[in-house]
């Protein structure tokens, strides 16, 4: 199946009271781990990259490339979106260009009307693409490009606003922070986003920084109006806490243990298995 674009995946998410998940990718092991689990529980999944995984991995149509060729070559047939994650509004046009089905545009930063003028003009050119668009209203703390805030709560009639725009789905800040929650985190304010969902009725909204939020209130989260949960802190942490067991093993030692392929596979695993734990929560298995 060729990419396509979360609009689908969402709209359904929000009515059946499940969320799908956003998994950022890092590279080819990651992606392969992250299509492979989708596929094996029959789950709608949105591959997110942002721009500095993006540099990293020598650039969008190296992205697009690999992911398009991968869904072909391991006959995933899942809907898969191939997402922006945390797009400037030059880094958006660069993936809309090169083939990314799903972009987001974070205005956050920008004063409101700023963010509203932008975000109206690359509206319109998804809309005429064919592609899903999300946007954000009030920065999500934590560590975003070396800038460490905490969980701010966003204006439900900014959020409004921006919805209005015809965006396709909505990351409201609720308190949410990317990256490891510090100890003395309030949790997410349930009573923000039950105001931004009362506002903004069927539109998906989107939870950033889903790594390390309870349970139960991320299944509060879902039942309030989030349909799609970003991903991505937790599965580096596995990959690298497998990956160290290997070597701390001497495992690289023993045989051929130094071969990539061996080497890499522990992680490669650990990501599996924390995305099927993330997928059974947000009750996306079996749903696509
Ligand atoms: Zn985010």
């Amino acid at each position: 199946m060729p990419l396509v674009n979360a609009k689908e995946m969402l709209t359904k998410a929000k009515a059946g009271h499940y969320a799908v998940g956003q998994f950022n990718i890092n590279n080819l092991e990651w992606t392969k781990a992250i299509l492979l689990t989708a596929q094996e529980l029959k789950s709608p999944v949105i591959l997110g990259v942002s721009e500095g995984a993006g540099k990293y991995m020598c650039g969008y149509k190296t992205v697009v490339g690999m992911v398009t060729a991968m869904i072909e070559e391991l006959n995933i047939t899942v809907p898969v979106a191939l997402h922006l994650d945390h797009g400037s509004y030059e880094g958006a046009k660069k993936c809309i260009e090169a083939g990314f089905s799903s972009i987001m545009f974070d205005g956050s930063h920008y004063p409101i009307e700023e963010n509203f003028a932008k975000t109206k003009e690359l509206v319109e050119t998804c809309n005429k693409l064919g592609l899903s668009i999300e946007a954000e209203v009030g920065s999500i703390g934590g560590e975003e490009d070396g800038v460490v805030g905490m969980g701010e709560c966003a204006d439900p009639e900014e959020c409004k606003m921006i919805a209005d725009l015809g965006v396709t789905m909505l990351a409201a800040g609720i308190g949410n922070i990317h990256g490891v929650y510090p100890e003395n985190w309030p949790g997410l304010s349930f009573e923000t986003l039950d105001a931004i969902q009362a506002k903004t009725g069927d539109m998906p909204l989107v939870l950033h920084g889903g790594t390390g939020i309870p349970d139960d209130m991320i299944k509060k989260a879902i039942a309030l109006g989030v349909s799609k949960i970003n991903v991505n802190t937790e599965c580096q942490l596995v990959f690298a806490e497998a990956t160290r067991k290997y070597i701390e093993e001497g495992k690289d030692k023993q045989g051929k243990g130094f071969d990539p392929r061996k080497l890499l596979a522990p992680g490669t695993e650990a990501i599996k298995a924390k995305v099927k734990e993330k997928m059974e929560i947000f009750g996306s298995v079996g749903k696509a």
